[in-house]
Formats: structure tokens, sequence, C-alpha cells
């Protein structure tokens, strides 16, 4: 196995890895000066060369977002943060933001500075209230304390200031315009797109804005310190960096692992995970958080970048990696992810909130043993009606894993039903 290459977690395994004092021990806060001296225009050159893909689960270049924000003339200009983690399985930013806080803060300043932003929100998920929400907290104000965060940046003139908000526990609210709705205090309901955020009339209280995730921004020091060829060169094509992978399931050592991107899913299982359990054999594979379509064993040799799943009809997404053995009964699977999706829909569009109510439903029937053929026809047919229909991708997320699971595992469906 070829030595593995930390960009994230290159700390994790230090005594108070989140405290300012570590962070700087490990070469922390040399990126910043470095930015605050370049043409901000030339911080966003860099990371277009790095090919840097959001991590938050569209996988959209980061560098070509930060230029259309960049061309809009309209000011102020916004970064704001997506930090509402809550995609099922998957659990990378809160990692970040409770054992390097310091690197995505010294992060979001570069971002902030190359997009002309003077304020900027960390939006976290209500859940990460006790951990990372209070590690993110202690960071920035160990970072102002710093002369890092606020008046004047290290001599250079840029002012910017970081404040941290708590969402509700809303799932909805990690679509980046609900989250936008939610900052703004309304009830955080996806919008209609155009205006995109990144565009005059589509951001934070209609200016032009860039919501990235939690762990694009914290690969920023790296893409500076050591240039964005650098970083384009550790992971595949159109595909820049490393990962953070969530793995869960029926592996030996579930956790949270960074991978080249573009490593397979049986490398990452067996090179990072120790493999299956005792007992277990691979088969199924959810690829990039439940919203994914599913993969069989036999595709794990898949490569794991945004443009590979893509082609392959399913996604990279949120990193959120689940190995599934032979025991799993992929109906009773899907059951239980559905009655999530039926639960989080906001209900603006009929084909999401029927569409998911109806899945849902269905699928508790088939479990329970009441079912019948017609029903799993029937659960493939209202997913297919679900998508491209909506406001937002809830919809299609839910409908991706359900036509998979079907289509890939059909005979858990018969075996459970009648006739
Ligand atoms: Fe709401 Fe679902 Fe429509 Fe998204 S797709 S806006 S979650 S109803």
């Amino acid at each position: 196995m070829a030595e593995r290459i930390k960009i994230l977690s290159k700390d994790w395994d230090k005594p108070n890895s989140w405290s300012l004092e570590t962070y700087l021990a490990s070469g922390g806060y040399q990126s910043l000066p470095k930015a605050l001296k370049m043409q901000p225009q030339a911080i966003v050159d860099e990371v277009v060369k790095s090919n840097l893909r959001g991590r938050g689960g569209a996988g959209f270049p980061t560098g070509m977002k930060w230029n259309f924000v960049r061309k809009e003339t309209m000011t102020p200009k916004y970064l704001v943060i997506n930090a509402d983690e809550g995609e099922p399985a998957t659990f990378k930013d809160r990692a970040i933001l409770e054992w390097s806080p310091h690197m995505f803060i010294e992060g979001l300043i570069i971002g902030c500075f190359a997009l002309d932003c003077h304020l900027t929100y960390v939006y976290c998920r209500g859940e990460f209230r006790d951990g990372p929400i209070a590690r993110c907290q202690q960071a920035i104000d160990e970072a102002r304390a710093k002369g890092y965060i606020g008046k004047n940046i290290l001599g250079s003139g840029f002012d910017l200031d970081i404040h941290v908000v708590s969402g509700a526990g809303a799932y909805i609210c990690g679509e980046e315009t609900a989250l936008l709705e939610s900052l703004e205090g309304r009830k955080g309901y996806p919008r209609l797109k155009p205006p995109f955020p990144a565009n005059a009339g589509g951001g934070l209280w209609k200016s032009p804005t860039a919501v990235n995730n939690v762990e694009t921004l914290a690969n920023m020091p790296a893409i500076i310190e050591k240039g964005g060829e650098w970083f384009s060169s550790v992971g595949c094509a159109k595909n820049g960096g490393t990962r953070l992978f969530a793995v869960s399931g029926h592996v030996k050592k579930p956790g949270v692992y960074e991978a080249p991107m573009g490593i397979t899913f049986l490398d990452l299982l067996n090179d990072y995970c120790g493999g299956m359990r005792e007992g277990s054999t691979l088969k199924a594979i959810i690829p990039g958080g439940s919203s994914a379509a599913v993969m069989t064993a036999e595709e794990a040799v898949w490569a794991s970048d945004f443009d590979t799943l893509k082609a392959k009809k399913t996604m990279a997404g949120s990193g959120g990696v689940v190995y599934l053995d032979q025991n799993t009964n992929m109906a009773h699977a899907l059951a239980n992810v559905m009655r999530f999706y039926a639960h989080e829909s906001c209900g603006q569009c009929t084909p999401c909130r029927e569409g998911t109510g109806w899945l849902s439903k269905l699928l508790d029937k088939i479990v329970s043993g009441k079912g019948e053929k017609q029903d799993i026809d029937n659960v493939h047919q209202i997913s297919r009606q679900m998508e491209q229909k909506t406001i937002c991708a809830l919809a299609d997320g839910a409908a991706m894993p359900a036509k998979s699971f079907i289509e890939k595992f059909r005979a858990d469906f018969d075996a459970l039903v009648k006739g």
C-alpha cells in the first residue's frame, strides 16, 4: 500500500489536536499571511487549478463557484458555511470541527479574503451543540485573540467577523437555499432557482453568496501552502485532493478515514477499514450518504470520485459510505431510509410530499409481511415519477435509493410479499 497522504487529518493523533497551540506547532496559520499578500483573484485561480470539488454532496468545482461570485458587481458578498451535516451515514464534517477546527477557520478566512467577504456565518446542525459547535466557537475565540479575525487582520487592511449559528434539526436546512432562508430568520424552505446563490438576487439577503462545506474550506491552507497543481496531483482527473470518508456498517473498523479522491470502495474497505467483520461477506454499498443509489458487492471495484460515480448513475455525495453484509435485508434497510425522507420532506412540492409518504407506507407494508408483488412495482414506479420534478434534490435523494434497491436486490423484496 502506498504511503497515505494526510491533509485534513494530519493532526488528529496529536494531543489536543483542536487547540491553537497544537495547530501552530504543526505549521498552522502560515498560509494565512501568504494568502493576504496575494491578489484575491490569484487565490481563486489556485483553487481552480487544484480541481477542488465541493465536499458537501454535489461536487461542484469550488473555483468555478467562487468565480461566479467574484464576477458579480453587487456588494456585499458572502461566504456561508454549510455545517448542517444531516445526511444519514455522514459524520466527517463534525470530525473536522471537533479535531481540527483551526484548519477550517484558517481556510474560511482565506476564502473570505478571496471573495471580498467581511461577514461570514457557520451554519451548524443543532445536534452539534455540545461538541462541534463548542470546539468551533473556541477556535474562533482563540483566532480572534491572536488577530486572525477582526479588524485589519495581520496588518493587511482586511476586516472579517465570523458568527456561528445553530440550526434547529431540520435535514432540509442542509440544502443551500433552505439554509439561507433559515439564516434570514424564516422557515427552511428551499428556494426556486434561478437565481442561484452565487448570483445577485439569489444569495444571502439577495447578495452574491458562495455556500461551501466545512471540508471544502479546510483544504484551503494546503492549497495556498503547496499550490493548486500539487493538490490536483493528489487526487484523480478533475477531482483534486483527498477526501474524508465516514465509514459505517459491517466493517471491522468503522470511522472517518482520509484517502485520495478516486480510491476504489474495495481498497477503502480493505486498506483502511480492516475488511468486513468476521463472518460477514459484502453484499451492498451505499457510496455517498443515504440519498445515493446503492451498489452491489461486484461494483466495489468502482472508483469513488464524483465523475465516475455519476457516470455509473449513483453519486459520491457526502462521503458517507455504508458497507452492508449478507444478513442485511435490503427491503428493511430501504424502509428505514424512507421513513427518514417522508419525515424530512418540507412539503412544498407534491411529488416529494406525497411521493415520500407513499414510498414509506408501501415499504412498511412490504416489510410487515402484508405486501403484494404489485406494491414492489408501485414503489419503483412512484420513485420514477418523483425524479427531476421538484424544487430541490430531496425528492431525487429519496427516489434514487428506492429505485436502485429494487433494481439490484429485487429478491429481498420478493421474499417478503405474498403471491
Ligand atoms: Fe421540499 Fe421536497 Fe420540494 Fe425539496 S423536493 S422543496 S424537500 S417538498
